[in-house]
């Protein structure tokens, strides 16, 4: 490490993790949940769409020189809040201290959107095709077009971060647009929502109009979306899901971190005075 002007100590990470999680206790008291970003491997995604979104943010030059300070934050726990909504990425991503990250994304042009699907119709066969990115070469040409594409361009995001070294992209913006790419990997279809666009529409457009013939079985165009969960767990097996973990692994973390800070070391069995009884207690 060279020198640098810091203005603040440095924090060991499992300090800063300690803080984060009595941070993350605190705001879930309430009832909120917190979706971490955990990477499993080596790599920050690993499927179609997760893959396409990290591979997208770092061919931008406006982004090349900042984006990459956020992959150790990301692979190192960091970001321990990820929330992915329409035109809206929000996290917290633990560094001195826990950072609030908001990311707005501009939702897909309409007739880019329109475009996108005449360029795709007949050429998705199923839902899960398309979420798991099993498509033709042609079409993954066309998702993942730097200026046609699904991908959102550096002009339609806009970024901002409660840290006070905050300038354009900081390594905790960086960390959670890399946690995106992560969370992709488990729920491709957060991509198109954060679009703001149906991706049913796309599969609807592949299908050939004559379902009045089908029977049964065969004529069902689409899966139902609460199918998937179940589809995804048996084909991607050991991909992380995230909504469920958050709770256990973050609460027990906090309460142990609590107790050994505060926690004075006495010993267990404190001297009582000769004569006071112990009032009983149902
Ligand atoms: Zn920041």
């Amino acid at each position: 490490m060279g020198w640098r002007f810091e203005y603040r100590p440095y924090v060991p990470v499992a300090q800063r993790r300690a803080a984060a999680a009595r941070e993350v206790a605190k705001r879930t008291k309430n009832g909120a949940t917190v979706s971490p970003v955990r990477i499993a491997g080596r790599a920050i995604a690993s499927t179609f769409w997760g893959k396409a979104w990290c591979t997208n943010l770092e061919g931008y030059s406006d982004f090349e020189n900042r984006i990459p300070r956020g992959r150790t934050y990301v692979r190192n726990g960091s970001v321990v809040d990820l929330k992915i909504e329409q035109g809206r990425i929000t996290a917290l991503v633990s560094g001195s201290e826990l950072y609030e990250i908001r990311i707005d994304i501009d939702p897909l042009p309409k007739a880019q959107w329109l475009a996108l699907k005449t360029h795709c119709a007949g050429k998705i066969g199923t839902l899960v095709e398309l979420l798991q990115g099993k498509l033709s070469n042609a079409v993954m040409e066309t998702v993942t077009d730097r200026k046609q594409g699904l991908f959102p361009k550096p002009t339609e995001i806009k970024m901002r971060c409660s840290c006070p070294d905050y300038a354009g992209m900081c390594k905790h913006v960086a960390a959670a647009m890399y946690g995106v790419g992560n969370r992709l990997d488990s729920s491709p279809e957060l991509l198109f929502k954060l679009r703001a666009v149906d991706h049913l529409e796309l599969i609807e457009q592949a299908i050939p109009s004559t379902p009045t013939k089908g029977k049964g079985k065969n004529a069902a165009p689409t899966i139902a979306t609460s199918d998937l969960g179940a589809i995804f767990g048996i084909e991607l097996g050991d991909t992380p899901v995230a909504k469920t973990e958050p709770k256990k692994l973050t609460k027990p973390t906090a309460k142990k971190a609590i107790t050994k800070a505060t926690k004075p070391k006495k010993p267990l069995v404190p001297k009582i005075s000769k004569r006071a009884p112990i009032p009983k207690k149902g």
